[in-house]
């Protein structure tokens, strides 16, 4: 088995097993549990700015210059679009993100 099959194969495996632990959750338990995060969080924009301008302009650890594939403006509605989900929402994004990796 080559290298990046391998690896594929854990990151499999590990994702079903975070999905499933997450999806056995009753969803009662998690009504009660967690409230629903209805206020978008406030953030500091100057921040925020800065950060992402620093990301655009700064090679990708992975050494594929992702960097390169975003624009400015993308990543400001996305960042704010993502802190407007509830946590439930923001965890399954995330598990689906990582099931592309
Ligand atoms: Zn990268």
């Amino acid at each position: 088995m080559t290298q990046a099959a391998c690896s594929e194969e854990r990151i499999n495996k590990v994702y079903q097993e975070i999905s499933k632990k997450y999806f056995e959750i009753d969803a009662t338990t998690l009504e009660n549990s967690t409230p629903v995060q209805t206020d978008i969080p406030v953030i500091n924009s100057n921040l925020e700015k800065k950060h992402i301008k620093q990301f655009l302009l700064s090679n990708c650890s992975c050494g594929h210059d992702c960097q390169l594939q975003f624009a400015y403006d993308e990543l400001i509605a996305a960042r704010s679009e993502f802190r407007a989900l509830s946590t439930q929402e923001k965890n399954c994004y995330i598990l689906g993100q990582l099931r592309l990796l």
